[in-house]
């Protein structure tokens, strides 16, 4: 039961999240407060800065194993064959590399696990038992489309608010959007033709626009650049090229940042793949060019976790750091070795579904397979299919109490959160020129669900509170 002070507190912070645009669309269209958290996530001041500082260095890594096309073919043309999607991505990478300069903004995903306790049960009492021995789990990197800057950032000055007053306790300082703008803002100004816009490549029935409109307004306001949002299908109708730039509604792209064109659902028709080949073949600078999209797949993720393959691109020193944190991944074609001995993937799969997770090659949420789903699948999986299927170890996140707000509706829940960091690397012919860390991310979402975006209303934004 909550008490009339409580009663207040989720009201006027639902009231304030309105005010604030953090907001999203209903499927039947209807305008609400996007998901929200009361219970900043609470984590060692030590594990936090762990974090952050991997930023740089996965940031290099992205940038090096974008401009590596001989890896990208290698390793994701085999699942072409079979995968008519990436097929046509790799399509669309063009025959030379026509932009020099490179712009990452990305965000790496983790959950803090403690391998100590990794036999949880889902039955086991809601703790929150982060301690400098637990560990961090990369989730993965999403090099395309890299989400929620906006809304994060307007749900950190929220709580601080009710920091202020006494209401929530001090969450950590946080405010992707101003480097997302600022690095929008430096990348347009390099390219050096004045007049020139920002076009935002969106999908037609976007639900969480509010947190790219207000990115838009932001490098408006402080900036002064002015953007242009279309679908790949519109680009395809609206825009040219002349002289190598990409020229739309009369306005030079200076650069392209996509919102879209990460799944199937955003080519219906020939002339998405055309719209996506001409900015590819353009001099606009790309958030991300085709070599970054890529370089994002879960097939790349998975050989990384290899420190052979790792050794190409990373120090030592670098590479132990990044072993680290990943999690065991394997294609479903391999023979792995287990505690039985050697044995199929798929076969040890059928017998330990619970234990992972079985992914895709896709990005943007719903696409993973769970414990009884992928045992319905398996079967039905074609020998030639199965190395287009990476199964992850599922991670065991720790879990703790959280106040969820979904739809004006308060609840108090089992959870767990995933935290990601933003990054932001600026490269010219693949030196790097500027390269940072921009602040976090946390979704938080009850504990009993496997996927679920905030889109979606599953996960609530979250802020951090430090302690330690
Ligand atoms: P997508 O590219 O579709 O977002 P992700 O790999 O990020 O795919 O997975 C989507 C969600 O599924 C994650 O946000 C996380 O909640 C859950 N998930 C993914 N991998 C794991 C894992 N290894 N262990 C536990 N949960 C996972
Ligand atoms: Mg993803």
């Amino acid at each position: 039961m909550e008490t009339q002070e409580q009663k207040d507190l989720i009201k006027n912070a639902i009231e304030q999240a309105k005010l604030n645009g953090i907001l999203k669309y209903l499927p039947n269209g209807e305008l609400t407060h996007a998901p929200f958290s009361l219970s900043p996530y609470a984590m060692p001041e030590s594990v936090f800065e762990k974090m952050a500082e991997l930023t740089v260095p996965f940031n290099e890594l992205m940038i090096k194993v974008s401009r590596n096309t001989d890896f990208l073919i290698h390793h994701l043309e085999p699942i072409a064959a079979i995968d008519p999607f990436l097929k046509m991505l790799l399509k669309c990478r063009s025959k030379e590399i026509n932009q020099n300069c490179q712009l990452l903004i990305q965000r790496n995903d983790f959950f803090i696990a403690n391998v100590k306790h990794n036999d949880y049960k889902q039955n086991t009492t809601p703790t929150n038992e982060i301690t400098e021995e637990s560990v961090l789990r990369q989730v993965e990197l999403n090099t395309v489309s890299a989400s929620f800057p906006f809304l994060i950032t307007r749900l950190y000055q929220l709580h601080k608010n009710l920091f202020e007053q006494n209401k929530l306790p001090k969450v950590i300082q946080n405010n992707p959007l101003d480097a997302v703008v600022d690095a929008f803002a430096h990348s347009v100004k390099n390219y050096g033709i004045s007049d020139s816009v920002i076009l935002v490549v969106v999908q037609s029935n976007e639900k969480n626009i509010f947190d790219q409109i207000g990115l838009q307004q932001h490098l408006w306001i402080k900036h002064n650049i002015a953007t242009v949002r279309k679908t790949l299908v519109e680009i395809h109708k609206d825009g040219k090229l002349r002289q190598g730039h990409l020229v739309v509604d009369g306005k030079t792209v200076a650069l392209t940042y996509f919102r879209a064109g990460y799944t199937p659902d955003d080519f219906p028709e020939e002339q998405a793949f055309k719209g996506r080949q001409l900015i590819e073949e353009s001099s606009t600078i790309q958030v991300p060019d085709m070599g970054m999209q890529l370089s994002g797949m879960k097939k790349i993720q998975q050989v990384l976790t290899k420190k052979e393959v790792l050794a190409d691109f990373v120090t030592e020193e670098i590479s132990r750091r990044f072993l680290k944190t990943f999690a065991k991944m394997h294609t479903l074609d391999e023979i792995i070795n287990t505690p039985e001995g050697e044995v199929s993937a798929s076969e040890w799969l059928s017998n330990h579904a619970d234990d992972y997770v079985l992914k895709p090659q896709r990005e943007g949420g719903g696409n993973n397979y769970f414990g009884s789903d992928i045992l319905k699948l398996i079967p039905t999986i074609k020998k030639e299919e199965q190395k287009a299927y990476i199964m992850m170890e599922k991670i065991q996140a720790l879990p703790h109490s959280s106040i969820q707000i979904v739809n004006g509706q308060a609840e108090t829940l089992n959870c767990i959160s995933e935290i990601g960091r933003f990054g932001v690397c600026f490269a010219e012919n693949g030196e790097i020129k500027n390269n940072l860390d921009a602040g976090y991310l946390v979704r938080t979402k009850a504990r009993n669900v496997n996927e679920g975006g905030v889109s979606a209303g599953f996960a609530c934004l979250n802020t951090i509170t430090g302690f330690g």
